[in-house]
């Protein structure tokens, strides 16, 4: 039950993924009514926000709504999310793009915007098994390695709105470069990508033999779920490889619970996904070889739960709170 809304109100959720768009359409107590997806880029060259708004519409109209209080959207950053602007996403083809007004104007409705982890890690800090801590974090490794970071119950965005770059914390002096231009970022080394070039090579000299049969050494074709299955296979190099990955993501939240001292951590994304046991226990070890023994004492390690609805259902839930405060 929703502390903000009234029965009848409801409110609408967005994910824009990089792969996907997805709309759901919510009613008071966050029951999904309609839902929508259609792949984020089209073939003839249709802007987003197009798309976007039809994604919208056909929720609605699943849903058999033709009102709701307020649109709620997560979005890869970086963007303002005072402002609703969306800095640079050159994936969808966005460059300070004013996305919190388009879809004021377009449906004349309250919308927020909010980077998508942190708005994932508010879905299942709101929806999931830890929604009794006052204080969260949520890391999610995948091509990038995100952190949405909860303190006394709300998203804390730190004095430029954009922190919890969690992937660029510097692991190794010395590393290997980093898309962001450092040297040895926790991306740099624990990324899907840096995993499957790891992996890529391995299957090239032939001391991965299954992930070769599965995905000869194209890096695009290493994803999650390619490598659990090679690590399933009996690939142990791949499986090292993916241990070693997950340890440093554990070294980096050992250092973030030392800075934070959270009630829980929440781990998601696809890796995590694919493997949560082996994440589960590489983190942990990475935690507790690295978080000061008081401040990791009693803190919750867990999977994510909702899967693909954590950004929805987070995104539903701001926009909730602000139009239901009003
Ligand atoms: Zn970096």
């Amino acid at each position: 039950m929703s502390d903000f809304l009234a029965e009848g109100d409801h409110v609408i959720g967005v994910d824009i993924g990089g792969t996907k768009l997805m709309a759901v359409v919510y009613d008071h107590s966050f029951e999904a009514k309609g839902r929508s997806k259609r792949k984020s880029k089209s073939k003839k060259g249709e802007p987003t926000e197009e798309r976007l708004t039809k994604t919208i519409q056909e929720a609605l109209e699943g849903a058999g709504v033709e009102r709701v209080r307020g649109i709620g959207v997560g979005s890869p950053g970086p963007l303002n999310p005072k402002t609703g602007v969306i800095i640079d996403t050159p994936n969808l083809a966005w460059k300070n793009f004013p996305l919190a007004k388009y879809l004021e104007k377009a449906f004349n409705v309250p919308v927020v915007v909010d980077n998508d982890v942190n708005v994932g890690t508010y879905g299942e800090y709101r929806f999931g098994e830890i929604r009794d801590c006052e204080s969260v974090l949520g890391v999610f490794p995948g091509t990038g390695i995100g952190a949405g970071i909860i303190i006394d119950r709300k998203v804390f965005y730190g004095f430029s709105g954009a922190a919890g770059e969690f992937g660029h914390m510097t692991l190794e002096v010395d590393g290997p470069y980093c898309g962001c231009g450092k040297r040895g970022c926790l991306e740099a080394l624990a990324s899907r990508v840096a995993i499957a070039a790891e992996s890529a090579a391995l299957a090239a000299r032939g001391d991965a033999p299954n992930l070769l049969a599965t995905c000869g050494t194209d890096l695009a074709k290493i994803r999650s779920g390619a490598l659990a299955e090679a690590i399933k296979a009996g690939d142990t190099m791949v499986e090292g490889v993916v241990r070693k990955a997950a340890y440093y993501v554990g070294i980096a939240t050992g250092n973030a619970i030392n800075m934070l001292s959270p009630e829980a951590v929440v781990l998601g994304g696809g890796l995590v996904e694919a493997m949560p046991k082996l994440y589960l226990e590489e983190i942990k070890r990475g935690i507790s070889d690295h978080a000061m023994p008081f401040l990791r004492k009693k803190v919750r390690i867990v999977t994510a739960k909702l899967g693909d609805d954590a950004v929805v259902l987070g995104a539903a839930h701001m926009i909730a709170e602000r139009v239901g405060d009003s």
